[in-house]
């Protein structure tokens, strides 16, 4: 402790110096107990006061040029060098090692939550890769299903228009007067004589060729 301005020094006690100071007026007596005929002790604080005065917590290494100043006990303020300081009732390697074992939970917690972190991160990932993976799939299947469909769709309407004889021609005339579309022209003359429409067995009076646009 080193003194800022002016130590105190005590009124009651010669060449005691310092600079925090406390007063205190004690009453001290004996009581007599009327139920227990004793006398008992009797102590009461009338008056306590605190004196203080700046001073600078130094260090013990000399010439180290770093001192904390107390304006009131517990009121501190840094150095003046703005460096950050301990006060603590731990001798310095105590303190050292209380801070280096905080600084190693630190960093192990630091570890841990990096792990837990990247983990998470992975698997959400890896969901979001599959749910990606498993549209596609579906998109894929259903464009497979609509091109199934539509190859279908043709095929009927080129079954629609196969003639009926051979099934491998399209329809290309209409016979008169039934109005059946059904046959190619080779199946058509390859009707035996007297000519009859296949489907209403008609006779067929006139064949009028078809010409699909
Ligand atoms: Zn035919
Ligand atoms: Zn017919």
């Amino acid at each position: 402790v080193g003194s800022v301005k002016e130590t105190l020094s005590s009124q009651f006690v010669e060449n005691c110096k310092g600079v925090v100071q406390r007063l205190t007026l004690q009453e001290h007596k004996m009581v007599w107990n009327r139920t227990t005929h004793l006398w008992n002790d009797y102590e009461k604080i009338i008056h306590q006061r605190t004196n203080t005065t700046p001073f600078d917590l130094v260090s013990q290494e000399e010439g180290a040029g770093v001192a904390v100043r107390v304006m009131k006990p517990l009121d501190l303020q840094p150095p003046k060098q703005g460096m950050p300081y301990y006060l603590s009732a731990m001798d310095f390697d105590s303190l050292l090692q209380k801070q280096e074992s905080n600084v190693r939970f630190w960093k192990i917690l630091t570890v841990v939550f990096g792990f837990a972190t990247c983990a998470i991160l992975f698997f959400v990932l890896r969901k979001q890769y599959r749910h990606h993976r498993e549209r596609q799939h579906l998109k894929q299947m259903q464009d497979e299903l609509r091109q199934a469909q539509e190859m279908n769709i043709e095929g009927g309407e080129t079954l629609k228009n196969a003639c009926v004889i051979c099934l491998g021609n399209t329809k290309s005339c209409v016979f008169l007067e039934c109005g059946h579309v059904c046959s190619c022209t080779e199946c058509y003359r390859a009707l035996p004589e007297p000519k009859r429409c296949p489907i209403c067995r008609q006779p067929i009076s006139r064949v009028v060729p078809l010409y699909n646009s």
